[in-house]
């Protein structure tokens, strides 16, 4: 079997919305619980001891779902993405990255998208545990949640997985 079964698959809704990412082991389980249909087969075939399967990349459920509009998850990873990589105090993208609490922790700052930013060491070293009025240091954009638009939330697949694209477009 040349597929890995971990590859990932794009989930839409009934009407096409985009859903989540799942991988090719549990889309094959949705297609074979007739749960959902294959619109995309990118990944070449599964070979089973006695049979042959097309490979799905983008799969569609056959029943609506209801769920909230997903948000984009808070952690480092992501507040880097937001901040487009790049230290939100000096502006290099460079460097070793670290997250920062704009209003430090000790002072009563929270662990939310508005009061963490991406910071290089030097500049997270030099504010230390100070404001920013404080250390001088102003922002370069005032942080917040992204809007998580499709595009925003699976655009990180998009480089590897380009068919997904006119799916997501638009949500
Ligand atoms: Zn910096």
């Amino acid at each position: 079997m040349h597929n890995s079964l971990k590859e990932p698959v794009l989930v839409l809704n009934a009407n096409f919305e985009p859903l989540n990412v799942c991988t090719i082991r549990r889309a094959m389980g949705l297609i074979f619980s007739d749960k959902a249909r294959m619109l995309v087969n990118g990944r070449g075939e599964i070979h089973t001891t006695h049979t042959v399967f097309p490979a799905p990349s983008v799969i569609r459920l056959d029943r609506m779902i209801k769920r909230p509009r997903p948000k984009v998850k808070l952690n480092k990873q992501e507040i880097f993405r937001r901040d487009n990589y790049a230290c939100q105090y000096c502006g290099r993208s460079d460097g070793e990255l670290t997250l920062d609490h704009i209003l430090p922790r000790h002072l009563g700052g929270s662990h939310t998208w508005e009061n963490l930013v991406t910071a290089c060491r030097a500049c997270n070293h030099r504010k230390g545990g100070r404001r920013i009025e404080n250390a001088g240091m102003p922002l370069r954009q005032r942080p917040k949640a992204p809007s998580a638009s499709a595009q925003y939330i699976f655009g990180r697949y998009l480089n590897s997985n380009e068919e997904w694209g006119t799916y997501i477009e638009g949500w």
